[in-house]
């Protein structure tokens, strides 16, 4: 998931990298976190533990949607954020770096467990797509990894899921605005 307009000769021109940059990051991490924990802990507390099973649709919680959108637009200078929610509801977050997130961080070494209940990207120049890399990121991943969001406003994301793997429904203020298909190999079409 490449970022198609990278920022990072303006952080540099801007002075917003080293120690600062880092504050900034850790700023946008902590903040989702919190938004996560909120969630869960909501959630927690209005379920018997036998009911803990229903904790699987969190990742799909508008809140925790609006908290990725702001850290990655608000407290980073439109850097892209990558979110994941493991099988176990542990959420681990990393910031654009580089020019583009990895997703191939190794799951047994991030501590991360399969399957992936989501993986949540932000586009910050404000457009919902899978780019080429996105779609190879969910052809991989698709075995082991249920649902996907690509963020790319208030209201407007794509939504993936493995049940049908090679398209991604764009929705702008509520409602399905275009269903973006690829072929097998991965090309758009
Ligand atoms: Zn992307």
């Amino acid at each position: 998931m490449k970022i198609e307009n990278s920022n990072n000769n303006k952080i540099e021109q801007t002075g917003i990298i080293g120690d600062e940059g880092m504050d900034l990051r850790n700023l946008a991490i902590d903040h989702i976190e919190r938004a996560w924990v909120n969630i869960v802990g909501r959630v927690f507390r209005q379920t018997p533990v036998t009911k803990i099973e229903d904790l699987g649709e969190l990742h799909h919680n508008v809140e925790l949607h609006k908290a990725i959108w702001y850290a990655s637009t608000e407290i980073l200078p439109h850097l892209e954020v990558q979110v994941i929610v493991d099988a176990r509801n542990e959420i681990f977050v990393s910031t654009g770096s580089a020019g583009y997130v990895d997703f191939n961080i190794n799951p047994i070494r991030a501590g991360m467990k399969t399957p992936v209940k989501c993986w949540i990207h932000t586009h910050p120049f404000g457009s919902a797509y899978f780019s080429g890399t996105d779609i190879r990121t969910v052809r991989i991943w698709k075995p082991l990894m249920k649902t996907a969001y690509v963020l790319g406003g208030e209201d407007h994301f794509g939504f993936w899921f493995n049940d049908a793997p090679n398209e991604l429904e764009i929705w702008n203020d509520g409602e399905v605005v275009r269903t973006q298909t690829w072929g097998t190999l991965g090309e758009e079409e």
